[in-house]
């Protein structure tokens, strides 16, 4: 018996795991792939979720891992349009801060490994949890064993932080709502030549947004909006995209990564079920145009771990946790609210238009009455 068994090691399972561990709890996390994700997917960390991950100590193996962004620009057809300084949005970490998801997801891994030796148990995959009131007993199988049962476990409460596609949602919460946007997008990682430095960088263009963030390691990641589906998105025919709409030339030589998405997004009613508990993108798939996903179930855990404790302690704390749930799944409405405004600012426009509405635009984002306040949505304050 454990004290809480996390399901999913991505990066807001092994987050939860951290602060579980800091609370005193023993804790397990089981994880279905066999090894770490080699996917950058998440690149931007917020103020609110470096202060958490202060709290859980891996904030300076991080930040000295990744690149400060301090300012955001936009141009349109050549010219700029608006700048956006994110300094003003918090006094401790004045900055978004850039690292690829899978470096994030290693510094926690080591993390946790040095709190609790072993609680990681890769190639483990969870099929059933059942809830009897006291524990949850968990059923596992091998997903390398093709199909042999792992074992059952036993947990004082269970953190479901299992993705998007988790499969212990449908049974817990059947209210999940579901939206697919008419949005597509291709993203690729190319060697910085652009001279932005560690700017994050849009272009407001009348075939649609392209925006470029800048990497660790002289690197700086592209997406670019698309009207359908584009299968056969490669480094060659991405970077002639990139230089059509933008005027910027990428080295198609240069290119780590190429990847092709559409944008799903879904919220389930309730994040907590009795003792079982879904967090992460198994709460709430956001569009990742805004880059929120990751640090909103981060945000989560941060809130609910405490009042999780008082559960674990025996504690009565139903009203306590009710109440955190309700101010959690606000934060989410409110995220995906703006993500659908961000992917709103990047859809194609006739050109006359797009000029009136990148000027109002500006005036929005450059006012000094409502600066600071942009600057703190953009940061997730
Ligand atoms: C292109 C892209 C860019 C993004 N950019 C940003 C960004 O800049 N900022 C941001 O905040 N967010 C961003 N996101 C979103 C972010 O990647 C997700 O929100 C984040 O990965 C969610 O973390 P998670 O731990 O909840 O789930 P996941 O990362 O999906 O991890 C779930 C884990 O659970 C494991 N698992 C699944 N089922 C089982 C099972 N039955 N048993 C055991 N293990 C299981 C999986 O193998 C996986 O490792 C982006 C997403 C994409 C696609």
């Amino acid at each position: 018996m454990t004290d809480v068994a996390i399901i999913g090691a991505g990066p807001v399972g092994l987050l939860t795991a951290i602060l579980f561990r800091l609370q005193g709890r023993s804790v397990s996390v089981f994880e279905r792939r066999t090894a770490p994700s080699g996917h950058s997917r998440a690149i931007g960390i917020h103020p609110p979720s470096l202060a958490v991950l202060e709290a859980a100590g891996v904030v300076d193996d991080l930040v000295n891992s990744g690149v400060r962004i301090t300012r955001g620009r936009a141009f349109s057809r050549g010219d700029p349009v608006a700048g956006l300084d994110f300094t003003s949005a918090s006094t401790d970490f004045p900055f978004i801060l850039s690292v690829p998801q899978n470096r994030t997801e290693r510094v926690l891994e080591d993390r946790l490994e040095s709190l609790a030796p072993g609680a990681l148990q890769r190639g483990v995959e969870a099929t059933k949890v059942e809830d009897d009131g006291g524990s949850v007993r968990i059923s596992a199988q091998s997903p390398s064993a093709r199909g042999k049962q792992a074992g059952t476990f036993q947990a004082r409460i269970v953190v479901a932080a299992n993705g998007a596609h988790s499969a212990f949602r449908p049974a817990l919460d059947g209210v999940v709502r579901t939206r697919r946007y008419p949005d597509f997008y291709v993203m690729g990682d190319f060697r910085d030549d652009t001279g932005f430095g560690d700017d994050a960088v849009l272009f407001l263009e009348p075939a649609g947004i392209v925006e470029c963030f800048p990497l660790p390691g002289g690197i700086r990641r592209w997406v670019v909006r698309l009207r359908a589906p584009w299968p056969e998105a490669g480094p060659v025919p991405l970077a002639e995209l990139i230089t059509r709409r933008t005027g910027r030339a990428v080295d198609p030589e240069s290119n780590s990564m190429v990847s092709a998405f559409g944008v799903t997004s879904s919220m389930v009613s309730r994040m907590v079920h009795g003792r079982v508990v879904l967090a992460g993108d198994a709460a709430h798939e956001i569009s990742p145009i805004g880059g929120q996903g990751m640090n909103l179930g981060w945000l989560d855990m941060a809130a609910m771990v405490p009042t999780l404790g008082l559960l674990l302690d025996g504690r009565p704390c139903a009203a306590e946790l009710a109440a955190v749930e309700r101010v959690r799944h606000k934060a989410a409405k409110r995220a995906a609210w703006q993500a659908g405004l961000n992917m709103a600012l990047g859809r194609p426009m006739p050109p006359g238009l797009l000029a009136a509405r990148n000027r109002i635009f500006a005036r929005i984002v450059e006012a000094p009455a409502v600066q600071g306040f942009v600057a703190k949505r953009f940061t997730m304050h």
